[in-house]
């Protein structure tokens, strides 16, 4: 914040005066047409180096190693109504009609995902903390927009051009290589993030075709916002997962969904919130058994339940991770997990339940993309964008306080920022979060290091050399 160059803002901000003088007009011209729904949001998928077929056969490819890492519940009742839920809504998805489906998953998280073409998944914490069908109707329209938006492969479509010359893309990709590129930018489920990894433009657009899907399936839009209020008000007082979920700033989400429900009128008419089915597949889906232990990746079987218990020592070998963003190395005791925008390294029992049915991180790694605001000279210092991240941070965790600010580092070969946090520990006590930032074109790279505070010295060592491993492509 500190560095901020006024003088060029303020001539930028008279020019921008004047577009926006120019930019009235045309609004002013354009209102006078009566066109219905006019002023909705429009949008338009991407670039993209795959056709909407490719879409299904990636999705299709990732969605069978997705499943077989996930618990996915085995109901046929649940299945159908989320399916004819699901396709209720997609219908009304512009652009390819996919052949969507949809699961659930036996997490309590509240998460859900979609794969290219349309493979969707719902966590049973989605359903069991939406209050009615609208609001369970909301996240998955979202997740649909974000196929029918094509948002997956439009960032592996950007991640294979940053490796390849464009000379080379019209040859290398015919009907055969889709796996050979997928090899490439390790778009795999597992260690994947570039499919799930949206950028915060793809998730306010996801949010607004979302409601306009809302709106014209028959459903009270406002269902949308409401659960995020919910998420927002159970996030308060530090729930690891929320505030470093790819879903960050839920005020601004509540905000910007509202004001485009304003544009569509408000509900339409004859809206439908709530169904008896709705109740009654909810009443099911709490009566499922507790997801079993052993499963991998977001399921809560990784979780410790003890709120003492304390992870093994990390190991002192190391295997090596590599995603389209960068090369590193972790404990040959830890597991990755990819999730929707963010990896995460963590011991077994380093991800522990925060007593709210949420997964939280008390011991491990995660490593995520900040998409920074710039200025309209489009340039932001490192100590700026490091200072957005931790606003933001702060935002939805009040408990977060700045231990030791802004040291420079060297990470990869590139200057970074290493910041000190104490939070909250989900395993009861203050914890320790060593953040190490650094910009890159992505956008703000971050490293968040955490462990309790009495246990930090066990751990600092780990986290010191899986930093100084990282490699990122030139
Ligand atoms: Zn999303």
């Amino acid at each position: 914040m500190s560095s901020r160059r006024f003088g060029s803002d303020a001539a930028h901000s008279l020019r921008g005066t004047l577009h926006q003088a120019v930019a009235l007009a045309l609004v002013l011209t354009l209102a006078w047409a009566p066109v219905a729904q006019a002023e909705r949001t429009p949008f338009k998928p991407g670039w993209n180096l795959f056709s909407p077929a490719q879409d299904v056969e990636i999705g299709r490819k990732v969605a069978e190693d997705a499943e077989r890492q996930l618990p996915i519940v085995n109901d046929s009742r649940i299945e159908n109504y989320l399916n004819s839920l699901g396709r209720r809504l997609a219908a009304k998805a512009p652009y390819e009609k996919y052949p969507y489906q949809f699961k659930l998953v036996n997490d309590r998280a509240i998460n859900a995902f979609c794969l290219p073409g349309g493979f969707i998944y719902v966590n049973r914490g989605v359903i069991e903390n939406a209050d009615n069908e609208a609001q369970l109707a909301g996240v998955m329209a979202h997740e649909i927009s974000h196929a029918a938006l094509r948002h997956g492969t439009n960032q592996a479509s950007k991640a294979y051009a940053a490796q390849v010359p464009l000379a080379l893309l019209g040859g290398m990709l015919g009907s055969n290589s889709v796996g050979a590129v997928l090899a490439q930018i390790g778009a795999g489920f597992a260690t994947n993030s570039i499919l799930l990894k949206y950028s915060r433009d793809a998730e306010r657009q996801a949010d607004l075709l979302g409601a306009q899907i809302l709106y014209d399936a028959g459903y009270d839009p406002r269902g949308m916002p409401q659960f995020f209020e919910k998420l927002q008000a159970q996030s308060k007082g530090g729930g690891m997962p929320q505030w470093l979920s790819s879903h960050p700033n839920p005020e601004n989400r509540v905000g910007g969904v509202n004001g485009e429900i304003e544009k569509l009128g408000g509900a339409p008419p004859n809206y439908r919130t709530d169904s008896a089915e709705f109740r009654s597949i909810r009443r099911m889906v709490m009566a499922l058994p507790a997801p079993e232990k052993g499963g991998a990746a977001t399921s809560s079987a990784t979780r410790s339940t003890g709120r003492s218990g304390r992870p093994e020592l990390p190991s002192t070998r190391y295997q090596s991770y590599q995603n389209g963003l960068l090369r590193m190395s972790y404990p040959d005791n830890w597991k990755s997990y990819g999730q929707e925008g963010a990896v995460t390294f963590a011991p077994e029992g380093g991800i522990v339940d925060d007593g709210r049915g949420n997964a939280a991180l008390a011991y491990g790694v995660i490593v995520n993309v900040f998409e920074v605001q710039s200025d309209r000279t489009g340039q932001v210092t490192l100590e700026d964008a490091t200072d957005q991240l931790i606003d933001d941070l702060r935002h939805s965790n009040p408990a977060v306080r700045i231990a030791r600010r802004h040291e420079r580092v060297r990470i990869g070969g590139l200057r970074a920022l290493s910041t000190y946090l104490t939070n909250d520990s989900p395993t009861g006590g203050k914890e320790y979060l060593w953040l190490v930032t650094v910009l890159r074109p992505e956008g703000l790279v971050y490293f968040v290091s955490v462990a309790p505070e009495r246990d930090y010295d066990n751990f600092d060592q780990a986290f010191q050399n899986m930093l100084s491993s990282v490699r990122f492509p030139r």
